[in-house]
């Protein structure tokens, strides 16, 4: 009998600001998969994507007021300690490194994120490096052809224990219900002038009006419900 290895759940993101939707995620990856901890690891320069509108500092920030008291999931600064792109080829390397082959490692990221993966860096070094752990997202359906589906479809599994039989190498979706809410919403949310409580942890809802992050300053609105 194979031994069964520790599974370790690595959450990339830019988390401008981390909400609900991800720790929803987190949360149900780390039960569902039977994970020994998720990390939740902000990333420092997105290499496909604007740049954050909040510094790595308060995003970091936000991650950890969030992680409060949820003790299978923390905050891991690797990418914002290494300069230039956040490539996830190099965090998958470097925490293949710190964790050896005894434990497995599963990347979690959105469907969104599927489509595009194929001009990630060194894309398909990925499922060599760790499983990879796809979060269901409304509107993004799996890609039936072309190179990501060839490389992911013969990996695809439904079976948890996969997932612990090998360090790397299987794809697995997490068939969860996700929250109808993204950064992009909350951003939207607090340049609109209106509350975004309902889609954050109130740690973080508290810090944003606190740092007058994201535009929160300029509202009246806003100004009139913390008065
Ligand atoms: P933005 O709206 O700025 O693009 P986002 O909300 O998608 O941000 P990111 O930090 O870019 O958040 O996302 C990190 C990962 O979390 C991505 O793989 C994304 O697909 C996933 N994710 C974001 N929101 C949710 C959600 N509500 N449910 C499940 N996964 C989510």
């Amino acid at each position: 009998m194979t031994a069964r290895l520790p599974l370790v759940a690595c959450y990339g993101g830019t988390f401008d600001p981390v909400h609900n939707g991800h720790l929803q995620a987190a949360l149900d990856v780390c039960e569902r998969a039977g994970c020994r901890e998720v990390r939740l690891i902000p990333c420092h320069v997105p290499p496909h994507r604007a740049v954050p509108a909040a510094s790595a500092a308060a995003r970091q920030a936000m991650l950890e007021l969030a992680l409060v008291g949820r003790s299978q999931l923390r905050v891991d600064v690797r990418e914002l300690q290494r300069d230039g792109p956040s490539y996830t080829v190099d965090t998958l390397l470097s925490l293949r490194e710190e964790f050896g082959e005894g434990v497995a490692l599963g990347w979690v990221l959105g469907a969104d994120a599927v489509a595009g993966l194929n001009v990630w860096r060194d894309w398909q070094r990925l499922p060599e490096l760790a499983h990879l752990l796809i979060l269901d997202r409304p509107g993004y359906p799996l890609p039936e052809r072309g190179p990501v589906a060839r490389e992911l479809a013969p990996r695809l599994t439904t079976v948890v224990a996969d997932l612990h039989a090998r360090p790397a190498g299987r794809v697995w979706c997490v068939r969860q219900a996700p929250l109808a809410v993204s950064a992009t919403a909350v951003r939207e949310t607090l340049a609109a002038g209106q509350s975004a409580a309902h889609l954050l942890p109130l740690p973080v809802w508290a810090y944003i009006k606190q740092q007058r992050l994201y535009g929160y300053e300029n509202d009246l609105g806003h100004k009139a419900e913390s008065e």
